[in-house]
């Protein structure tokens, strides 16, 4: 029997505000436990809260992004709940009156994971959002032998929460969301969406039922998962655990599981014998927010979006679509191609040496691309005295490694080191009669109409003039002396 997997996300994304949602404690990840705490976010008698105007902005910044209605009137409500490390026993958040209401995520190719790039089922599909809303994080607990601590550090820090349609139908499709989810935010600015700090978390609602079947199956949600691939896998693991138990007969049940991604395993956390009340009303001391004054705000500062930049590079500088993705894929790295590539006539080739050469060398050297030692105006003079024929490819790499580990530009570097392409003829007929004296087999190839030959024949000649032969001119040259 075939069966339908439906999927809805929820995903809770720390923003990257300076301070708090509702106090002026800073937002710092990593700072002693307790020290970035007031009477508002640990909840005393009487504290009022003040609203973070930049939360909201980077909220409808989110809205505009992924093409949301942004509301023109939002409001913040309590939801009711008893949480050991939720110190007000109500949180505030964002119930009737969201922030933002549908969108959606376009899912690049190119986001899937690379095992599953030539199975997509539906290319260039759009995921739908419900809606996002604001509201504040809790807590965090830590577990030790015989005693739980707890960090009021993330206590009231802003959290922004963007539900999905239930329109995602596999562990890949999960993934590829999260992947360009994760994007948007980092261009937008509104989060590092570092999910190893927890700055994104996900809960998965999964539903399975036969192909016939109309009404979805149970809903079964894995609470908190902290990795974009342990999303994946859990599904993986998850959808056939739900089919299995289908298959002998049995009954799902709406539960709540969590991931152990050491096991590679969800398991049973609790099962919902009857829907949770959270009481949600109106917080008295927020009154609600017009959103017409934000939105002039931050529409200016609405980035140009990966899916539009990579249309543009491969447009604008006639890349490939797999490079542009690639460059596209780290705002800083795009950013660094298009200064070096701005006025280069085959902004192809700079491409090429960013995505070979310089990623290459900057990944052994254990730099990031903000710690490039050649800067971009300083790779599009390389590429240029290869173009122009100055110098010669292999002499070209020379010249790059000495510049990644001094910072000189080419230029100098080609003159203080006398390197020259060798142009002169007469020495390059010298290495083609030699190259042509010692093969005769591909000689003969060649004169044959093997033309294939010729291309070895030339390697012959760049490895006899250690890579200093201009290529072209030798290929000409050999022509010239086989020519039948
Ligand atoms: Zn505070
Ligand atoms: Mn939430």
């Amino acid at each position: 029997m075939n069966y339908i997997v439906t999927i809805g996300l929820e995903v809770h994304v720390q923003l990257k505000t300076g301070s708090k949602m509702f106090c002026a404690c800073p937002v710092e990840f990593g700072a002693k436990p307790n020290t970035h705490t007031c009477p508002i976010c640990l909840g005393l008698p009487g504290a009022l809260p003040v609203m973070n105007h930049e939360a909201l902005r980077m909220t409808a910044m989110t809205g505009l992004m992924l093409g949301c209605d942004v509301t023109p009137i939002c409001k913040f409500d309590r939801k009711n709940y008893f949480y050991p490390d939720m110190p007000k026993n109500y949180q505030i958040s964002q119930y009737d009156m969201p922030l933002c209401t549908n969108g959606s995520v376009p899912l690049h190719d190119l986001a899937y994971p690379k095992d599953a790039q030539k199975n997509i089922a539906t290319p260039g599909k759009e995921v739908h959002l419900v809606r996002i809303h604001l509201e504040e994080d809790v807590a965090k607990s830590f577990h030790f032998e015989n005693s739980t601590g707890i960090d009021f550090n993330r206590a009231g820090t802003p959290l922004m929460e963007i539900v999905t349609q239930p329109e995602i139908n596999s562990p890949e499709e999960a993934f590829a969301f999260l992947t360009a989810l994760k994007q948007i935010l980092i261009y937008g600015g509104v989060s590092n969406a570092d999910m190893e700090k927890g700055q994104l978390r996900c809960d998965c609602n999964i539903s399975v039922r036969p192909e016939k079947q109309t009404e979805l199956g149970a809903k079964i949600e894995i609470k908190n998962m902290n990795s974009i691939s342990g999303v994946r896998r859990a599904l993986a693991y998850e959808i056939p655990r739900q089919i299995s138990l289908l298959e002998r007969g049995e009954k799902l049940e709406q539960e709540t599981r969590g991931w152990d991604d050491a096991a590679g395993e969800t398991f049973l956390m609790r099962t919902k014998e009857f829907a949770h009340d959270y009481r949600y009303f109106p917080d008295p001391d927020l009154l609600p927010v017009k959103t017409e004054a934000l939105l002039a705000d931050v529409r200016e500062r609405v980035p140009e979006l990966p899916k539009t930049k990579r249309a543009r590079f491969v447009e604008q500088y006639q890349v490939s679509s797999y490079d542009a993705a690639v460059l596209a894929n780290d705002l800083e790295l795009a950013r660094y191609f298009e200064a070096a590539a701005k006025g280069a006539k085959k902004p192809k080739n700079i491409a090429n040496w960013i995505l070979n050469d310089l990623q290459n060398a900057l990944s052994a050297a254990g730099k990031t691309i903000d710690e490039c030692p050649i800067p971009p105006e300083a790779l599009d003079e390389l590429v240029n005295l290869i173009d122009s024929g100055k110098i010669s490819g292999t002499q070209g790499k020379e010249v790059f490694a000495e510049m990644f580990a001094t910072g000189k530009r080419a230029a100098g570097i080609v003159k203080e080191k006398r390197i020259e392409q060798l142009s002169d003829v007469s020495a390059i007929e010298a290495l083609c009669d030699e190259v042509i004296a010692a093969n005769p087999k591909p000689v003969a190839d060649y004169k044959a109409g093997n033309v294939v030959s010729l291309n070895f024949l030339k390697g012959q000649v760049m490895k006899l003039s250690k890579g200093n032969a201009n290529p072209q001119l030798a290929g000409e040259i050999l022509e010239r002396k086989l020519k039948r």
